[in-house]
């Protein structure tokens, strides 16, 4: 059985994303998404947040599940029996920094390996950071995200407000 994780800060997830969870369900038996920590980058929403928006917004996938992890991927894909890190892949300036990351991987656990997805072109200018600075601005992020992550972020940007 070929268990696959996507590997993300997630912050928030987006269409962009859900596209290549969408994909990668139909490729491999299992798929997780792993939410990262991320402490070095100081994500706008928590982990547990982070992970709830994920797993309403892949309820209709049979075989995809959501976890948090906080240590080294490669030693979170051992615990999982995972074979496959799925990562995606949209213009050619990410392509740099997913080389080194996949290099660096195959390094540290040389059995496991890095697959790439292209998302539909409509997501390939789509990324989370756009997704906040819209949202903390008060703009409407609703044809950017999953509608339980729209939802969420209406929620927290009002509570933001009143703060
Ligand atoms: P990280 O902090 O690991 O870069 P991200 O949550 O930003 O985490 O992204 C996780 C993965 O999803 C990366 O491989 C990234 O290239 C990919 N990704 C991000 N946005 C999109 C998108 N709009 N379409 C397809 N893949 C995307």
């Amino acid at each position: 059985m070929m268990i696959a994780i996507y590997p993300g800060t997630f912050d928030p997830l987006t269409n962009g994303h859900l596209d290549i969870i969408e994909r990668g369900s139909r490729m491999f038996e299992k798929l997780i998404v792993a939410v990262a920590e991320s402490k070095r980058k100081k994500p706008l929403f928590n982990l547990s947040d982070r992970v709830k928006m994920i797993e309403e917004s892949v309820s209709h996938l049979e075989n995809v599940s959501v976890e948090s992890f906080t240590n080294l991927l490669v030693d979170f894909m051992k615990e999982k029996n995972a074979d496959v890190i799925l990562r995606g892949l949209r213009v050619v300036s990410d392509f740099e920094y997913e080389l080194q990351l996949a290099l660096m991987n195959r390094k540290l656990y040389p059995e496991c390996e890095t697959v790439f997805l292209m998302p539909n072109k409509k997501y390939i200018f789509l990324s989370s950071s756009m997704v906040r600075e819209i949202a903390l601005l008060g703009g409407d992020v609703s044809c950017f995200v999953p509608k339980p992550v729209n939802e969420f972020i209406k929620r927290f940007v009002n509570d933001k407000r009143r703060d």
